[in-house]
């Protein structure tokens, strides 16, 4: 993704620097370095202004080497005056080196990596951190290390006392080469830079020049200094991505031609009698809000958001029916057979009282069953279709759609959403997702949704209860899986990857479920993993769900949405592998009947305290918060396979309020100028585009 403004017009001078020359023609630049450059994803003076440090050594903060203590997390800069590689008793290689500074030496050791040998050498600087421990002696375990000078006599980068930037380098370029092109450079490329952002427009926001703050982050005077310019950086990031979310969320919702639902009180009504319980609060605010949009003149585009269990299938269906009692279709799509087969089953039941029968379209059906669906869609006899993405194909077509639901809508490229709303006039759209997220995140997401959020739970349901136990009690653990299974409840059993070839450390799912079967003989045990074929692993998932299989070994292939009531039991092996959403999600199979359920965490070594802190909540949202803080942003949700959008710049839950003033800065400005038309906002159209290349349509003028 690029990450630099889009090329402006200029009228300098020809043979002047450009921004988008290739980096060959800046001085100092030959094809070899050119070459490697490219490897960083550097190709144009632009691309080498916004290689940015991915951090910064502060003088200030580094300890003298004797005053590491035993304990502490430090930081130290040395020169290498010894080193060497140290076998020790049990056949691990240690390499080792001591540095030396102005208050003595300090002794580091990097075991199993005896390859540094070759890679740091005497009369290095190091800067190295990490913990310091005692063994024979103060000793270092860096985590990481940069080297900072080569040979003695080399000036010492930190000797100036100010703030080093630290790039991302790659062999054969090292950070310091970067650091001095791109110090070599620095102003004359500064210079190029205009602000995209009209200046009224930047001094209400309260933010640095766009030029200064390029130079304040690749040449701080201060750690402070750094961070407001990355600040600036950050919100530029966050408006680009808002001016492209609501421009999408204008076009999504423009008006419809020929829908306008009623409220008439006949299916949804009937449907509300025949429950046996009452929607909850939450439930109730989530159908005020869909039926809001759904009788409004603009198309609905609304995002249902809530941890599984919390009841989002039923408000679903209201919304099917308000579209089904103003004579429209309504299809739901899931993203696997097994999931569009258990909602055809639910839905199916729920609308018996109706006499309702909800048709089911699937890939694996007979050509004459899928022509006969398909038949009765076209002709307007089907009102509720279930379907995968067999839904879209071109051969169905529909009488007259009124509303698409997608459930877990992050499974589904944005192309194929696209597909099944294109089928109607303009139908309305409501997704469903079961990975809660908070409300940052949401809107860097889903910016574009409007989004409706169930938090609590329908009461009577069985609650889970989750556990962290010590490897060591593994054996104990074991009897109570086999004493639940005893009592007619099924088990999963989750592990981390899928053969022990991949990971020496970690037990693996085949050699598991081989344990199992042997430890067990009279129970049925199955496996299902990734590397199996999808009709295998829906097979059995099918076995377990009709209790045929009584304990189910997994990896995390385990489908979300899977509903197997009478599976009351998980033990997760090596849980500290995981993020904390994605163990919520794994949880989240478990505890789908009457009976009360139990998630037992089976950990060995650091990381309980937020295994205790996970299970103490059942809030996938707060979980959502915790594992944001956790991890940063990156692959909360699976950023990049979901058609979300990785920020570079941006830090949230750090830069919330950076993000709340892009949104709201966004909102503004395409109101007034909805394809950032006007000739003062056209550098902003021009770089959102640059950036999110897919925002070319969006703008695109006329
Ligand atoms: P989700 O799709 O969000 O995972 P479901 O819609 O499948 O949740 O609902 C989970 C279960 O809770 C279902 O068995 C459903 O019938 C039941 N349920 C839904 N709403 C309520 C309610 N208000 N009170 C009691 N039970 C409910
Ligand atoms: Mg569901």
């Amino acid at each position: 993704m690029p990450n630099a403004p889009a090329p402006r017009s200029t009228n300098r001078a020809p043979g002047a620097p450009r921004l988008d020359m290739p980096v060959k023609f800046l001085k100092g630049i030959g094809e070899r370095r050119a070459e490697q450059l490219e490897r960083l994803g550097i190709r144009t003076a632009r691309d080498l202004l916004w290689h940015l440090p991915h951090r910064y050594v502060d003088a200030s903060s580094v300890t003298p080497l004797v005053r590491a203590e035993v304990g502490q997390e430090v930081a130290c800069v040395g020169r290498v005056v010894a080193k060497g590689v140290l076998p020790t008793r049990r056949g691990l290689r240690i390499f080792h080196a001591v540095l030396r500074d102005d208050s003595g030496v300090l002794e580091c050791v990097w075991p199993g990596q005896a390859f540094l040998d070759r890679t740091i050498a005497v009369g290095q600087t190091l800067l190295v951190s990490g913990p310091v421990r005692f063994y024979h002696g103060r000793q270092l375990a860096p985590r990481e290390y940069v080297v900072l000078a080569d040979a003695e006599g080399e000036a010492d980068p930190l000797g100036s006392g100010k703030v080093l930037p630290v790039y991302p380098a790659t062999e054969g370029l090292s950070h310091r080469i970067i650091r001095s092109l791109v110090e070599r450079h620095l102003e004359a490329l500064v210079a190029l830079s205009d602000d995209p952002l009209p200046a009224p427009l930047r001094r209400e926001a309260g933010l640095p020049l766009l030029p200064d703050a390029l130079r304040a982050v690749h040449r701080p005077a201060s750690i402070r200094e750094a961070e407001q310019g990355r600040r600036r950086l950050a919100f530029d990031e966050l408006l680009d991505l808002q001016l492209m979310l609501i421009r999408a969320r204008t076009i999504a919702k423009r008006q419809r031609l020929g829908v306008a639902f009623e409220v008439k009180r006949d299916l949804t009504t009937r449907l509300k009698r025949s429950l046996p319980w009452e929607l909850t609060p939450d439930q109730q605010r989530a159908l005020r809000e869909i039926t809001g949009d759904m009788t409004a003149g603009e198309r609905m585009h609304r995002l249902l958001m809530g941890d599984v269990g919390t009841g989002k299938t039923v408000v679903a269906l209201f919304a099917m029916l308000l579209a089904v009692e103003n004579d429209f279709q309504a299809a739901l799509m899931a993203p696997t057979e097994l999931l569009a087969e258990q909602h055809a089953v639910t839905l199916g039941r729920l609308l018996e009282p109706l006499a309702i029968r909800p048709e089911l379209l699937l890939g694996r059906q007979t050509a004459a069953e899928k022509n006969a669906v398909r038949g009765r869609l076209a002709t307007g006899q089907a009102r509720v279709v279930v379907g995968t993405h067999a839904l879209m194909q071109e051969s169905v077509s529909f009488h007259r759609l009124g509303l698409v639901v997608i459930d877990e809508q992050h499974r589904f490229g944005v192309e194929q959403r696209a597909a099944l709303i294109g089928k109607g006039a303009a139908p309305d759209v409501l997704l469903l997702t079961a990975t809660p997220i908070p409300r940052s995140l949401a809107l860097t997401h889903y910016g574009d949704l409007d989004v409706s959020t169930l938090r609590e739970r329908p009461p009577g349901r069985g609650s889970v209860r989750t556990g962290v136990r010590a490897a060591s009690q593994r054996e104990k653990v074991l009897k109570f899986v086999r004493h639940e299974c005893g009592r007619g409840r099924q088990a999963y059993v989750v592990l981390p990857v899928i053969e022990e070839s991949e990971r020496a450390d970690l037990r693996a799912a085949t050699t598991m479920a081989q344990a199992l079967a042997a430890r067990w003989p009279e129970l049925a045990v199955g496996l299902v993993h990734g590397r199996l074929k999808p009709d295998e692993r829906d097979a059995t998932m099918r076995r377990f769900r009709t209790g045929e299989i009584q304990v189910l070994v997994a990896t995390t292939v385990i489908e979300v949405g899977i509903d197997v009531a009478n599976a009351s039991v998980m033990l997760v092996e090596h849980p500290e592998r995981f993020g904390l959403a994605q163990l919520h999600q794994l949880r989240g199979r478990i505890g789908r009947g009457a009976e009360e359920s139990y998630c037992i965490l089976l950990a060995d070594g650091p990381g309980m305290d937020r295994l205790r802190a996970f299970a103490a909540t059942q809030d996938g949202f707060r979980i959502a918060e915790l594992d944001l803080a956790e991890r940063g942003m990156g692959d909360l949700i699976g950023a990049r396979q979901s058609g979300g959008f990785e920020l570079r710049h941006a830090r949230l839950p750090v830069d919330d309020d950076l993000l709340a003033r892009a949104r709201e800065l966004a909102t503004r400005l395409i109101a007034a100028d909805p394809a950032l038309q006007r000739s003062e906002h056209q550098p902003l159209r021009e770089r959102a585009i640059s950036r999110y290349p897919r925002a070319v349509e969006l703008f695109r003028v006329g």
